[in-house]
């Protein structure tokens, strides 16, 4: 029987691994932690999965969260300019947040009870050969330093060199939900973004708040004041910053609720954007295969890591199934197939995170005036590629901006 091994148990790697188990192969997953591990620790992100991995995960058979109770439809912009931009685009299905100490767990659980084998253990570079012996295809879903070196950056594509932003997310009690319910996207132009997102967790249905903060801005501090050392001042920091900078959310705080979920329920950092190759041949022949952000990491301000790493490691899946041939045509196959959707998030990423060029403006612009695209923009969450069909270009972002003016002309 075709043996997979998979080093990591993250949304990439599991994934993957479900896939596999599901068309009968034999499967192992290494994890550095156990699934009890998992859900008492920090959170460590805040993440939204679209319709089209929710999909994905209902072909895998973990869809465990109906968007009915869980999901959300919306993206309710706000654009704190003197003259303030407001506008809602909706999903045509719901997408969904659900805290990763619950989801992966819970997929760790499904992988077992449908016979693959959960192995804890902290895999390090050196471990890397006698595994890929152990196996017909080591995949590797754990993003640590030795990860970067494994695989190494793309030298055909420009990377910054550093973060984009530096970022808070904790989970909170004493937000009141948005309507329509969604997630709320606002742009504090020179400080940074708030995303704010309903989220299931441990302590029911809150809300992260996710400070996207321009380094050197006027709310870079969000990144690294300690809220242990003076809770009181870290949530006094949090709501000025609602105040002064996201006010649609400040309207719907409730004093007296608003709190952190749990002290372990804050992240605070920054994280460096990285393309690496694709596969990497080990000494002994052998190949190994990146899935997730050990191939594709970027920031969190378009939501689309996890997403990537769940689209990522089912080319990966779909690959092996169909040509079980572990060589460099195989490797090849992979990166071909995946290349435009991964490079299109990292672009799309790049764009949203850096200084808005003008022909982002403009978009956001007619966006404002024209449901039909901005639909068709908040739609495109679930594919990046077509999102990026919009945005790579002034040019392209002019003949969308023309198709809007035409089919409005018309109407
Ligand atoms: C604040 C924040 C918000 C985010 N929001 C979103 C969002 O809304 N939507 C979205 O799509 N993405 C989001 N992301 C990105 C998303 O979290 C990542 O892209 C995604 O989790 C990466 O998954 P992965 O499969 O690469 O594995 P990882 O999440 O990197 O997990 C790897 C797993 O492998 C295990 N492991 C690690 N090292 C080893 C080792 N040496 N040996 C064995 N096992 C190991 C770990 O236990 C871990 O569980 C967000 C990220 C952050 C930081």
């Amino acid at each position: 029987m075709t043996s997979i091994g998979i080093i990591g148990a993250g949304t990439g790697g599991l994934h993957l691994a479900l896939q596999l188990v599901q068309a009968g192969m034999d499967v192992t997953v290494y994890a550095s932690r156990t699934a009890e591990q998992v859900a008492s620790g920090r959170m460590t992100n805040s993440v939204a999965h679209h319709a089209v991995t929710i999909d994905r995960e209902a072909r895998l058979g973990v869809d465990h969260w109906p968007v009915a109770e869980f999901g959300y439809d919306a993206h309710l912009h706000y654009f704190g300019l003197p003259e303030p931009i407001e506008f809602i685009g909706r999903f045509q299905r719901p997408s969904r947040a659900v805290d990763y100490r619950i989801y992966l767990p819970r997929l760790m659980a499904d992988f077992e009870d449908r016979g693959g084998r959960l192995v804890v253990r902290e895999v390090d570079a050196s471990d890397l050969e006698p595994l890929s012996e152990a196996h017909d295809l080591l995949a590797v879903g754990s993003k640590q330093p030795w990860v970067g070196e494994v695989f190494g950056r793309r030298a055909d594509k420009p990377q910054p060199d550093g973060p984009l932003r530096r970022l808070q997310v904790g989970l909170w009690h004493g937000i009141a939900r948005s309507e329509p319910h969604g997630v709320s996207i606002a742009a504090s132009p020179g400080s940074g973004d708030l995303l704010e997102i309903p989220i299931y967790s441990a302590a029911g249905h809150v809300t992260a708040l996710l400070f996207e903060n321009v380094p050197g801005g006027a709310l870079e501090h969000l990144a690294s004041i300690r809220h242990d050392d003076d809770p009181a001042a870290f949530r006094r920091a949090v709501l000025d910053a609602l105040r002064q900078h996201y006010p649609r959310t400040f309207e719907r705080v409730d004093d007296a609720e608003f709190a952190l979920t749990g002290p372990d329920d804050l992240v605070q950092g920054a994280v460096t954007p990285a393309l690496r190759n694709d596969y990497r041949q080990l000494d002994n022949g052998r190949f190994v295969v990146a899935v997730g952000d050990s191939h594709a990491t970027v920031d969190p301000i378009v939501g689309q890591g996890a997403n990537s790493a769940s689209a990522s490691a089912q080319v990966v899946g779909d690959a092996i199934l169909e040509d079980p041939n572990f060589d460099l045509r195989l490797m090849r196959k992979i990166a071909e197939r995946r290349r435009d959707r991964v490079e299109a998030t990292f672009d799309w990423t790049a764009l949203m995170a850096g200084p808005p060029p003008a022909h982002l403006l403009q978009l956001v612009g007619a966006m404002s005036q024209d449901q039909a695209l901005l639909d068709e923009f908040t739609w495109n969450f679930n594919f990046p590629d077509r999102q990026w069909d919009i945005l790579a270009t002034p040019e392209r972002v002019a003949s969308a901006v023309a198709r809007s003016a035409a089919r409005k002309a018309v109407v």
